[in-house]
């Protein structure tokens, strides 16, 4: 595949214009954020519309902007240290497990290999060409991120029957990690500090023979191209090949015990939408927060639960059976000038009737489907004057003539 046309993936430097004004996308590495960024974010959102969306990707995008505000957004997140690239901003897609090794299943610490793997980003001017749509992913073993789309993936080497679920332990510090390209595996491995070189290398590949590709999916040969730019790994290592699961597990909402006894707050973010008042509540509160692609926040790293009253207040939601588990729209309208239908009061009004543990669900105001993470179980999609709507027991789309009929559909589903 050749693209022709420019990458528009809008950025700080390059801010996009929608229908409520021009969008800031700031990339997360690795979802983090502290709290002098969260202050940062939140007089970011004052120069807006007061809204701060998560998106698919763990990152951020600050909507309703002036056309002329980028200067200034670039500069309040340059001083708290979300721009320390200008010519990277785009490429720093991190995407890693949002708890990074604190979750009881996981066999890596894998805060400092996302740390690495952005230094080594930005250090690499070349790297700045790397398209805004190429995506690393750090997995901690926790399985909480299996399956997630990407073209570089960093994993921890042990076959997923052979992990050890022994909460408590603490991590190996050399924990090796295997690079997977696409899904497949490279059979390369290397301990968690060389891992991002590896990456790195791999994304140079990628740049050195992209010729308009996108993605590793779109070379001419798919990931096995890259992988056989990359050298010949032993044989061994080819038939003890990792295998990728089809759709993650995410991580559900509440409270979690971490491998060292503290505890880990993981948030829902109805619609993924926060204000400039929410994010400075956040910042008080002072925890390192991580943003995960399912919009859920999680602080981690606390003593206890207490701060937990805190979050309720300001909106978010603890409960993991709460109507909002899984439940996602795209923008919608009044934020884009293709949606159809209000997807954001369609949500609302399904999340008052969702079922604990209800399969992951996505509505989209128009057939683009932003947003939409691959593998999701139940869809709606506006098209036209109807509405494409799709539940696990369908083996294709159903039409419904609008979103009260698809609401009802959802509520009542029959075969
Ligand atoms: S799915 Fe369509 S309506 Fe929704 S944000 Fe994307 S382009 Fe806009």
């Amino acid at each position: 595949v050749s693209r022709a046309a420019p990458d528009r993936c809008p950025g700080v430097l390059a801010l996009h214009e929608a229908a409520d004004g021009w969008l800031a996308r700031v990339r997360l590495p690795g979802g983090r954020l502290a709290a002098a960024q969260l202050r940062a974010l939140a007089d970011v959102a004052d120069l807006g519309n007061d809204l701060v969306e998560l998106t698919a990707r763990a990152n951020l995008q600050v909507r309703g902007l002036d056309e002329g505000a980028g200067e200034e957004v670039a500069a309040r997140l340059a001083v708290a240290g979300l721009l320390p690239s200008l010519a990277h901003e785009r490429v720093r897609n991190v995407l890693a497990s949002p708890l990074a090794g604190r979750h009881l299943g996981a066999l890596a610490d894998v805060d400092g290999v996302v740390t690495r793997l952005d230094r080594e980003l930005c250090a690499d001017v070349a790297l700045s060409e790397l398209p805004g749509r190429f995506l690393f992913l750090v997995e901690d073993g926790s399985g909480v991120l299996d399956g997630y789309d990407h073209d570089l993936a960093l994993v921890p080497g042990a076959p997923s029957d052979e992990r050890p679920h022994d909460g408590g332990l603490e991590l190996p510090h050399d924990a090796e990690l295997a690079l997977l390209v696409a899904g497949v595996d490279s059979g390369w491995r290397a301990p968690a500090r060389d891992a991002p070189a590896l990456a790195i290398a791999a994304a140079r590949a990628f740049l050195a023979r992209r010729e308009g590709a996108w993605r590793v999916s779109e070379l001419p040969g798919g990931p096995r191209e890259l992988i056989d730019a990359l050298g010949p790994v032993a044989a061994e290592r080819q038939e003890a090949a990792l295998t990728w699961a089809k759709a993650p597990g995410g991580l559900a909402a509440g409270r979690t015990v971490q491998r060292d006894g503290r505890v880990a707050l993981t948030a829902l973010v109805p619609l993924g939408r926060l204000n400039a008042s929410q994010l400075r509540t956040l910042a008080e509160i002072g925890a390192d927060v991580r943003v995960s692609p399912w919009r859920t926040l999680s602080l981690v790293d606390l003593p206890d639960g207490g701060v937990a009253a805190e979050l309720i207040g300001i909106g978010l939601i603890l409960d993991p059976d709460s109507g909002w588990a899984g439940l996602s729209t795209c923008a919608g309208l009044g934020a884009c000038r293709s949606a159809q239908v209000d997807v954001r009061a369609a949500a609302a009004a399904r999340a008052t009737t969702r079922a604990s543990g209800a399969p992951a669900e996505h509505w989209s105001a128009c057939t683009r489907r932003c947003g939409e993470l691959r593998g999701t179980r139940v869809t709606v999609a506006a098209d036209g004057g109807r509405l494409l709507l799709r539940t696990p027991s369908d083996r294709e789309e159903r039409i419904v003539p609008d979103v009260d009929a698809a609401l009802k559909l959802l509520r009542e589903p029959r075969p």
